[in-house]
């Protein structure tokens, strides 16, 4: 997901989409519903599997009625589970797949109740039928829910955007980041002509006697939650392919609409150049035994795994890229193969993408746009809640801000990704170069894998032992003080003539051994190695040429 800029922005950026006829009812101020959070223990108590569900669309009125069967396997011993289901939705029936079970609604979850105790190791069933008026999403994609709109010629255009919201904005799940479905297959029955699309291979379509067709879609790798789910439309389809640094062909689907299709060739096109970015650096793109999938969307963007959310309206930026398809793409390693624990790990997300979004520049030979990339976000960091806070968090916690949780906090975005830029000069390239790729793939067997198993959930203190590793260095500190609590050092120097004097003033005088650069006239930086005590550097000169201290920007400190 990009970042949401502030309200003003947002408010241009309502004015762009009023301009192209999107949406009209736009809420700058909702808040999104809760999703992840503690793990209660009749969650905590099954590992889902698999998730089989069945959606019947009914736009005229606005209405969804699904039936969602998920398959897990029992790691505590319980008779009693819950599920997360959105409010608006009625629960008709639950059974085990045969037999009905008792169950109580409360609120948004569904607590489903198991004559006896299931026993671990043991596989359970249910089978939820229900239906409802699904939720409107009042900003999206931030702030999600269905959305029912139009195309520019009039057709039905559905979406749905449900990250900082949860997946039971669609179907009854153990609303979760940290439990992945291992298998997803979705039935989409839609009116005609339209066409929905959702994650993995389309298998089948089935045309019915009323004037609708049902699409049948089957994702074969952990996926997600937030990922779960379909677009349609009368979409087209452009079916293209790339070669993988594997050597595999990489199929692309495009499902785009019909007055847009002259503009999707060259985005798939843009699209193989970031492919060739990301494979440098991060090893091959993790789902090409499923698709390298695109959908237009009423909606900015999002990074749903192999039907990535597009609604960038096909614009280029000054240096002839698409910086959303870059960002949500990029996502494909960086919250599809690579995916948080819990949403206190938001950053792997946001912050490692974000990094890559400025890395791009540097790729394209334009490493000075990326330092001043990296000066521009670090002079903009909030520094009012810690990047990664060790406490469960749900994900508006993390994503937004202040008491009422309504604007951007952003920091797990721009000051995740210049505390990345930060770890790279401490480590040097090399070092920090192998520890994003191993952070992407721990081991080379794994690049090999096509069925999942490359996939993973991590934490933050994933990427502080890679680091350690590749670079040989105690690192803690460093972990610590950037992202483990909010406020930044600040760098305390007195320049007198030749002399320099130099130290970290830290919060809690945590400790702080960072070196940083001073640069004496045109000379090369040199590399100064500053802590919580003052050091003092001289340089003997007696016209003593202007003396600058990290003027790159390499190091991010209070501003
Ligand atoms: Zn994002």
């Amino acid at each position: 997901m990009m970042y949401r800029k502030s309200n003003i922005l947002s408010l241009f950026v309502l004015s762009v989409f009023l301009a192209a006829g999107s949406f009209a009812q736009r809420e700058l101020g909702a808040k999104p519903t809760k999703t992840g959070g503690p793990l209660v223990f009749e969650q905590a108590a099954f590992d889902v599997e698999s998730y089989e569900l069945s959606f019947n669309v009914i736009p005229d009125q606005k209405k969804l009625e699904g039936h969602a069967v998920m398959t897990a396997k029992i790691v505590i011993p319980t008779n009693v589970i819950i599920l997360d289901l959105d409010t608006p939705y009625k629960v008709l029936r639950v059974s085990d797949g045969s037999k009905s079970l008792q169950y109580e609604r409360e609120e948004s979850r569904i607590k489903i109740f198991f004559p006896q105790t299931k026993q671990v190791g043991e596989k359970i069933k249910t089978s939820v039928w229900y239906e409802g008026v699904p939720r409107i999403a009042p900003n999206p994609p931030w702030v999600g829910g269905f959305m029912w709109t139009k195309t520019p010629s009039g057709a039905d255009w559905i979406s749905i955007a449900m990250q900082n919201d949860g997946a039971d904005l669609l179907f009854p799940v153990k609303d979760h980041p940290s439990d992945k479905p291992d298998k997803v297959t979705m039935d989409i029955t839609v009116p005609d002509p339209l066409f929905a699309v959702g994650p993995g291979k389309l298998e089948k379509t089935r045309q019915n006697a009323n004037n609708t067709t049902t699409f049948t879609w089957r994702m074969t790798h952990p996926i997600p939650n937030y990922s779960i789910l379909f677009d349609a439309a009368p979409y087209r389809v452009i079916k293209d392919s790339v070669k993988s640094i594997t050597g595999e062909m990489i199929p692309i689907e495009f499902y785009i609409l019909p007055e847009s299709f002259e503009n999707g060739q060259k985005l798939i096109d843009e699209t193989k150049k970031y492919n060739a970015f990301y494979e440098k650096y991060l090893g091959p793109f993790p789902f090409r035994s499923q698709k390298l999938g695109i959908v237009e969307t009423p909606h900015l963007g999002m990074e749903h795994s192999t039907h990535l959310a597009y609604g960038n309206k096909f614009r280029y930026n000054e240096d002839g890229y698409d910086w959303l398809q870059l960002h949500e793409f990029g996502h494909e390693w960086w919250a599809n193969l690579v995916t948080a624990t819990d949403w206190r790990d938001f950053w792997i997300h946001e912050g490692f993408q974000s990094y890559m979004d400025s890395l791009y520049l540097e790729h394209l030979g334009k490493k000075d746009k990326y330092m001043e990339a990296m000066r521009r976000t670090a002079s903009r960091t909030r520094n009012k809640q810690p990047v990664a806070p060790r406490e469960q968090k749900f994900s508006y916690e993390v994503y937004l801000a202040g008491p009422d949780f309504v604007s951007s906090d952003g920091d797990i975005y721009g000051k995740g990704a210049v505390i990345l830029h930060t770890l790279r000069y401490l480590i040097g390239d090399d070092a920090f170069f192998r520890s994003l790729r191993r952070m992407a793939y721990p081991t080379k067997e794994m690049e090999t894998y096509t069925d999942g198993r490359q996939t993973r959930l991590v934490n933050t203190d994933d990427l502080l032992n890679i680091a350690e590793t590749e670079s040989g260095m105690k690192l803690d500190w460093f972990f610590e003080l950037y992202l483990r609590q909010p406020e930044l050092p600040k760098l305390v120097s007195n320049i007198n003539g030749g002399q320099i004097e130099l130290h970290w003033d830290t919060p809690n005088n945590m400790p702080f051994p960072m070196p940083i650069d001073i640069v004496v006239g045109n000379g090369k930086p040199i590399r100064f190695s500053a802590n919580n005590q003052k050091q003092t550097y001289i340089v003997s000169c007696s016209e003593c040429p202007p003396i600058s201290i990290d003027p790159n920007g390499w190091v991010l400190k209070s501003h």
